[in-house]
């Protein structure tokens, strides 16, 4: 059941990584037809800061597509809900609420983690 809500997600993901990398293509390609005075212009400077929370986005959507490829890989091979850090089992509540997670709660808070 954890796989096929991952499946699900990874394809969303997926879904979401190309919608935004035209974003981001999109967008240079209105920079690069603008004019030359760029930093003068401030709509040129919003759209480069759009550009880079785009990017920002994107980075991340990667990284959890490949939390969910990698947690479907932990399925594979029987794996899955056992903690990577102390090998304890992974509460199900916890991995019903993030089934990427590769860490028991107690690991998961000692380790300094961006999200
Ligand atoms: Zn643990």
């Amino acid at each position: 059941m954890f796989r096929s809500k991952l499946e699900r997600e990874l394809a969303e993901m997926h879904k979401l990584e190309s919608r935004l990398r035209s974003e981001i293509l999109a967008s240079l390609e209105s920079r690069r037809s603008t004019t030359t005075d760029e930093a003068e212009d401030p709509e040129g400077s919003s759209l480069a800061f759009e550009g880079a929370q785009t990017t920002s986005m994107l980075r991340h959507t990667t990284m959890h597509a490949n939390e969910m490829i990698a947690a479907i890989g932990r399925i594979e091979d029987g794996a899955f809900g056992t903690c990577a850090s102390c090998g304890g089992p992974i509460a199900p509540g916890r991995l019903e609420a993030r089934p990427s997670a590769e860490l028991c709660i107690v690991c998961a808070a000692k380790r300094p983690t961006s999200d």
